[in-house]
């Protein structure tokens, strides 16, 4: 097979030939065999997320193993990590093979399920850590997403735990006293709304313990959907120390902020804007893209955190927290740090790929489009503007926060290992 007409990380055209699910030859004037036009798109490594919530098993009315990858493809990736916080829980060897394994079986994206830290994630004893990495699925990211791991004793011997496998424990920072009730970020908003607020310093406080106790034990951080300024202040200086700490932020703290609660197109107060950590402020918007472009973060993770429509058209108090991000993540980027001259092509594909493969320790994913890898590539058209229409989306649930907004791009082909996941914008 030969891709024709790409641009790869935004180059000169070229001519990709496939065989046998790994890129062949790259060059121009290529011919024989399936040709495929691509139409001069830019050619990706296939995305990977370290962070995605497929909700399977357990919640199947909002998004299922299937639903969740086929949105993934959609979106240009070829591997994603999946949160352990379904029901039951993945905190046991037989859980997440079931999860890798509907994926393995589906075959339109790696899945690779995350371990939980703790047992149901209640925080109080550590799960089978060993179990779930000597598994089929071979489990190297940890993590209790959605809540955090507040005690420092427990982080700690996670943390020295998962040195023995070269594991990552990564940390869904929110110290839960400082958050109790939290509805929104704390600040002038939350205060004439009169909801309350999720301080900075909640967040800040469990980045730098971490980080500090990662460096103790000598083991490896990985910091969840960082939202604030001076938890990057905090990473850089972490970083500076050369300790292994690694980040994410998502595409919305990219773009978004906490003044939508308070007026939007879709009015005051609309959950949809509703997301754990919290929508923050123009200051910190302005800290995180500077430290994505700059390494001191180090990947985009989208928190795709599909809800079924019950759950998110209620009111704001009732409302559950998160954001579908799979079929969007790309634009956003593009819209956030593309359009404007913060990150090139190499950049993203850094950002969205390589770095989130090197941190799951993923061998096959993340490479570049070069002879001898793997073929996972997304093809993007970055020259086009789209409405965002929900009902046009792969993902069984509906909760994004772009609907009716125009965003650049558009994924046009994604393939894993050769194999076309998504042509001419639709699932193959
Ligand atoms: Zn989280």
């Amino acid at each position: 097979m030969i891709i024709h007409n790409v641009r790869i990380l935004g180059g000169e055209p070229v001519d990709i030939r496939v065989a046998d699910g790994v890129v062949a030859e790259v060059g121009t004037g290529l011919t024989g065999g399936e040709v495929i036009d691509g139409q001069g798109a830019v050619a990706l490594p296939g995305l990977v997320d370290l962070h995605t919530h497929l909700r399977e098993p357990g919640r199947e009315d909002a998004e299922t193993v299937l639903t969740g990858t086929q949105s993934a493809a959609r979106g240009g990736y070829t591997a994603v990590h999946a949160m352990a916080n379904t029901s039951p829980v993945a905190d046991t060897a037989g859980v997440v093979e079931q999860v890798w394994r509907l994926g393995r079986e589906y075959g339109l994206c790696d899945v690779h399920p995350v371990g939980a830290v703790t047992v149901g994630l209640d925080g109080r004893q550590l799960a089978e850590l060993g179990a779930m990495a000597d598994s089929a699925a071979r489990v190297r990211v940890f993590s209790d997403d959605g809540k955090c791991v507040s005690d420092a004793v427990l982080m700690r011997r996670a943390l020295e735990y998962v040195k023995a496998f070269d594991g990552v424990v990564a940390q869904h920072a929110q110290e839960p006293r400082l958050t109790e009730g939290a509805q929104m970020n704390e600040g002038v908003i939350s205060g004439r709304l009169g909801l309350t607020g999720w301080p900075a310093v909640a967040e800040e406080a469990i980045i730098a313990r971490d980080c500090l106790l990662a460096a103790h034990v000598g083991s490896r951080l990985h910091v969840c959907h960082v939202s604030t300024a001076g938890s990057v202040e905090i990473l850089r200086w972490a970083k500076s120390k050369g300790w292994n700490i690694t980040a994410e932020v998502t595409p919305h703290h990219l773009l978004l902020t906490d003044d939508l609660v308070e007026e939007s197109p879709a009015g005051a107060y609309n959950p949809i804007y509703k997301v754990n950590p919290p929508l923050r402020t123009r200051a910190d918007v302005e800290a995180l893209r500077a430290a994505l472009a700059d390494g001191t973060i180090d990947v985009v993770a989208t928190d795709h955190a599909p809800h079924p429509v019950e759950d998110k058209e209620t009111e704001w108090s009732a409302a559950a927290m998160g954001m579908v991000g799979l079929e969007t993540a790309l634009s956003v980027v593009q819209e956030a740090m593309i359009d404007t001259g913060l990150l090139d092509w190499a950049g993203v594909a850094d950002r969205m790929s390589a770095a989130p493969a090197r941190i799951g320790r993923l061998a096959g994913q993340g490479r570049p489009i070069e002879p001898g890898s793997p073929a996972n590539i997304t093809l993007y058209d970055p020259s086009v503007r789209t409405e965002v229409d929900p009902s046009a989306f792969a993902s069984k649930s509906r909760n994004t926060p772009y609907a009716g907004m125009t965003l650049p791009g558009r994924v046009v082909a994604t393939f894993l290992r050769g194999k076309p996941t998504v042509l001419e914008g639709k699932l193959a």
